[in-house]
């Protein structure tokens, strides 16, 4: 696990960080072999330019590009950004704001807009026994993780083991959550995932994180660093305890399971100071999960999740988030509007947003049990 400070996206400062990193881990030759197809996963939840602070930094994939055909080897970009971007003018539209297109453009490689998918099993101990996955992806020969830094709105935090969430085709991503509704499980399913995909590397943009309601609506948050490791749920745990942000299931998920490594912290004598990330507002408390039964969890769960709110000064009636929402839980009139009893909490509208025009309100229950959290 390697870590050094990057404080801005200048190329010059990126690709020097980028080969340190990569020079403490002993290099990318044992992995990535002449000849490869090596798939570059960056966080592309959505289409926004880079200073946004809600997709993994261009300047990143392309250092990360530039040592992968500089060993022989052919990257690609790819992503499946959530709701109905995933086609072929969402793509279009998500690679070019991210500064993705630019990137494949300047150096002569290929963004993915191959939607195919390929079925894959999981182990018995993921809550769905086979997801399906960009094909594209999934037979890569090597997959190099670029995730972005961010506080979540839904799973707390989003670091390398979500961003692999994002091999899982466009809106299938939705029915997954529709079909594992529950924390634990969903924990359970994203460490399966990386399981099933093993990249060989994940190299995380914390140079600008996102803090507060992410992954899409919240905050931009300085954290000044790169961090690198062949081992996600090692990484993803030490950049927990760096931006001081606790109780993320898919990180209890990867402990219990012993899949977080040893902390052997490459960092070569560099300080390393914490920089604390404001959490999601509105977070839906777990501790009811973990410590009571599921017949008392699950209704009182439900009646703790967060419910969307809609802003009729900032909604533009896109419809997005009607498309987005795994529960068909969303009818349109001038502003969205919300049926209770099918909602699950997703926060699948407020994550595909463009508006930032959902809000996320705790229901009557969590304010009384929990007070408010604005
Ligand atoms: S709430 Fe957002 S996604 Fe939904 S219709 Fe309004 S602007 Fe579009
Ligand atoms: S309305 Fe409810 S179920 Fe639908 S996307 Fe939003 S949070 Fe999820």
């Amino acid at each position: 696990m390697a870590i050094t400070a990057c404080r801005s996206y200048e190329p010059g400062e990126i690709e020097a960080a980028v080969g340190r990193l990569l020079e403490r881990l002993g290099g990318l030759a044992v992995t990535i072999r002449p000849g490869m197809r090596v798939a570059l996963k960056p966080n592309l939840v959505m289409g926004k330019d880079p200073a946004a602070a809600v997709t993994t930094h261009p300047a990143l994939v392309e250092a990360v590009a530039k040592t992968v055909i500089a060993l022989g080897a052919t990257p690609f970009i790819v992503d499946s950004p959530g709701g109905p971007s995933a086609n072929a003018a969402g793509l279009r539209m998500v690679y070019k704001k991210t500064g993705m297109a630019a990137v494949a453009e300047r150096l002569g490689i290929e963004v993915s807009y191959d939607t195919a998918e390929v079925e894959v099993p999981l182990t018995e101990r993921s809550p769905l026994r086979k997801v399906s996955i960009l094909k594209v992806l999934y037979e890569a020969d090597a997959i190099i993780n670029l995730p972005k830094i961010k506080t979540h709105a839904q799973t707390g935090y989003t670091g390398a083991v979500k961003n692999l969430y994002g091999a899982i085709p466009g809106m299938r991503k939705a029915e997954y959550h529709f079909r594992v509704q529950e924390r634990k499980p969903f924990g359970e399913l994203l460490v399966e995932l990386n399981l099933a995909l093993r990249p060989v590397l994940t190299v995380m943009d914390g140079v600008i994180g996102m803090e507060g309601d992410g992954p899409t609506a919240g905050e931009p948050k300085p954290f000044g660093y790169l961090l690198a490791a062949r081992c996600p749920f090692t990484l993803d745990h030490y950049a927990l305890s760096l931006i001081a942000v606790k109780d993320i299931e898919m990180d209890r998920v990867a402990q219990a399971r012993g899949l977080v490594g040893p902390l052997l912290l490459l960092d070569d004598g560099e300080t390393i100071e914490p920089v604390p990330f404001r959490p999601a507002s509105h977070r839906r408390v777990n501790f009811v999960e973990n410590h009571l039964p599921p017949f008392l969890a699950r209704p009182i769960s439900r009646s703790l999740r967060p419910l969307p709110a809609f802003d009729r000064d900032k909604c533009i009636g896109c419809r997005i988030c009607l498309q987005s929402c795994p529960a068909d839980a969303l009818r349109m009139e001038r502003i969205p509007q919300l049926d209770k009893d099918k909602c699950i909490g997703c926060l699948c509208c407020q994550e595909m947003c463009p508006e930032r025009a959902v809000e996320v309100r705790q229901t009557g229950l969590s304010r009384l049990l929990f007070g408010s959290r604005r």
